[in-house]
């Protein structure tokens, strides 16, 4: 390709601008000659007019000889015959007219103004002739000889003083004027060809200048994007500073930027420890990462084509439920599948999948929480263990120690009896820590069922009052409730614990003094009426960074002053899951030194 310094802009406007000269030129020279033809064919019309004139003249004065010029003339007619009359009228009109006709041509004008004297002369002549006698004396026949000889000659002057060779001059003019022009007019013509051929050149030149210059050049860019989408080597760098070879460089460094951004990613979807692949519309594998592996003991290359399902233990019309949803619904939250190894062995994933429109295809990344399920489980397992274990020969130490404290197996003394109580009240609370863990874990792994019916939460209110008001009253703190007439449907009992929890740690954590208000509103959220329970205090309050994760297990803020009533740090989970199983949510707001508010949604009845 030739290498051009010029801008596109630039090359346009002298495609553009040369012809345009060129046109213009042509135009002024072939202004110039129609004007210089004009002038000419004035000229020659005029030079034609005074040769006429002269002419005119001429025939006159032969007339005049033709009358005048015999013996004996003053026989037939004399100057007052009217043809004598017209004749010298005519004379007089046809040197006024070629007078005013070579105003410009001094030369000219002098001629004709001899000529008219002489005509002058040559009249008055005649004139005298008339008033001489012709018979008479020889004196006079003398005289009027002499006036013959004298009127010949003059009428000879008439013509002659150049004017006969004015007249020859001028026709000659006249034919030459218009053998110029003539010549004007085809040069005229032969520029008009050769202007036309000239254009018609250029025409040509700039189409197959432009054609190779800026058409071939865009045909390269146009392949370039071609070749970019279908990951094929680009064309060479386009030589030149113009416009095209600027984009041109610019899309060679996108490509470069496109081609080491891909190669990134890819590194990173190959070094993934997750199995990420894309399933096209017919639930086939169409890429996947080498993670699959791990995963599920299988190659890449032994997926590629094979069906999503066929690798699903479990639930595989789900999973095809799912996919398709994804295409309709969007997005939803991962879930929880049973994929089979290679071996056939189950391994526990997590599916994240999203569908893309543009690719027609859904992208998915697999996440193998095997180990974390056995984790649960085992968890799950010594919880229960624990728990049950716990319970029972607790129970059983509770019976007992309600036994002495009843006296029923002898009187103790004041140190036993003290011993007795304190043993009785770690004993409830190891009992009040056990069956939290139990509660906790149940909602958790959804073992709770729920029975629900219409509670009236001023009732709720009411009982949660009555349960804690002695507690309120030794930590003097006010309780109240702002009366509402909301029925929710809920299981009451946990109603009651999750108030139980909520008001008994607004109390414990209330100053003396401090009021804890309870108060309940109607809200609509995702088209169902939900009342909203609040519970408010006015103690120290909770930062902000720990609103959320006071919800979680065991999770307790430290505090500068500890409070004697140290909690097992389970009350607030296991609120968390009994509104979660109730369908609606928890959360906390707070300031730090003016209190919290705690407030959960629960759905009307
Ligand atoms: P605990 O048995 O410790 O009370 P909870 O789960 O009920 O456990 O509460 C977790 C932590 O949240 C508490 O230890 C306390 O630090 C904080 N908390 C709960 N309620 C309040 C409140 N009303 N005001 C200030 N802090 C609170």
């Amino acid at each position: 390709m030739r290498r051009s310094g010029l801008s596109l802009s630039a090359k346009v406007l002298t495609l553009v601008l040369v012809p345009l000269v060129f046109q213009l030129i042509t135009l002024v020279a072939i202004a110039k000659l129609e004007n210089e033809a004009e002038a000419l064919l004035k000229e020659s019309i005029e030079a034609k007019k005074i040769s006429d004139a002269i002419n005119l003249l001429s025939q006159d004065v032969y007339d005049y000889i033709g009358e005048f010029g015999r013996d004996k003339p003053m026989k037939v007619m004399t100057t007052r015959d009217a043809h004598f009359m017209m004749l010298h009228d005519r004379h007089t009109l046809h040197y006024k007219q070629l007078k005013e006709m070579v105003q410009s041509n001094a030369r000219l004008y002098d001629s004709v103004t001899k000529s008219e004297q002489a005509a002058y002369k040559t009249f008055a002549m005649i004139r005298r002739l008339e008033e001489i006698p012709e018979e008479g004396p020889d004196e006079v026949q003398k005289l009027r000889k002499k006036l013959w000889k004298e009127i010949r000659r003059d009428i000879k002057e008439i013509l002659g003083g150049g004017l006969a060779e004015r007249a020859a001059e001028q026709k000659h003019l006249a034919e030459v004027d218009a053998a110029e022009q003539a010549r004007l007019r085809d040069i005229s013509k032969q520029i008009m060809i050769l202007f036309a051929v000239v254009n018609t050149l250029i025409a040509i030149s700039a189409a197959l200048y432009l054609t190779k210059t800026i058409a071939q050049r865009l045909a390269i860019l146009n392949d370039n994007s071609y070749r970019l989408a279908s990951d094929m080597p680009l064309n060479p760098q386009l030589s030149g500073t113009d416009e095209i070879a600027t984009v041109d460089k610019t899309f060679h460094n996108m490509a470069q930027a496109m081609k080491e951004a891909a190669k990134k990613e890819r590194a990173i979807i190959d070094n993934a420890r997750d199995f990420i692949c894309s399933i096209d519309t017919g639930g086939k594998f169409s890429a996947v990462n080498p993670a699959s592996q791990a995963v599920l003991e299988r190659s890449p290359e032994s997926l590629l084509g094979t069906h999503f399902a066929d690798y699903v233990a479990d639930g595989r019309e789900s999973v095809l439920q799912i996919l398709s949803d994804l295409k309709t619904l969007g997005d939803t939250s991962p879930v929880e599948l049973k994929m089979k190894k290679a071996d056939g062995t189950i391994v526990h994933v997590l599916l994240s999948a999203h569908f893309s429109k543009e690719e027609n295809a859904t992208f998915c990344v697999i996440h193998d929480i095997t180990e974390r399920r056995k984790a649960e489980m085992l968890k799950q397992e010594v919880m229960a263990m624990v728990t049950h274990d716990l319970r029972t020969p607790l129970s059983t130490l509770r019976h007992i120690f309600t036994f002495l404290e009843s006296g029923s197996h002898g009187t103790l003394d004041k140190k036993g009896t003290d011993f007795v109580n304190a043993g009785g009240r770690n004993v409830d609370r190891l009992l009040a820590l056990v069956n939290d863990l139990l509660d906790v874990e149940k909602a958790d792994s959804g073992q709770i069922d729920l029975e629900k019916t219409k509670v009236s939460l001023t009732e709720c209110f009411d009982a949660c009052m009555a349960s804690l008001s002695a507690f309120a009253e030794s930590k003097g703190v006010e309780l109240d409730f702002l009366e509402t007439d909301l029925i929710v449907m809920a299981d009451e009992e946990r109603i009651d614990r999750i108030l139980n929890n909520l008001v008994g740690n607004a109390v414990k954590f209330s100053p003396k003094g401090g009021k804890v208000t309870l108060s309940a509103v109607r809200t609509l959220e995702r088209e169902i009426d939900f009342a909203v329970i609040s519970v408010k205090d006015q103690g120290e309050g909770i930062p902000e960074d720990k609103l959320e994760h006071i919800f979680e297990k065991f999770h307790q803020i430290e505090r500068r002053c500890e409070t004697t009533d140290k909690g097992s740090g389970l009350g607030l989970a296991i609120c968390r899951a009994f509104v979660q199983l109730h369908g609606g949510k928890i959360w906390a707001e707070s300031k730090i030194g003016e209190g919290s508010e705690f407030k959960f949604t629960i759905p009307l009845a």
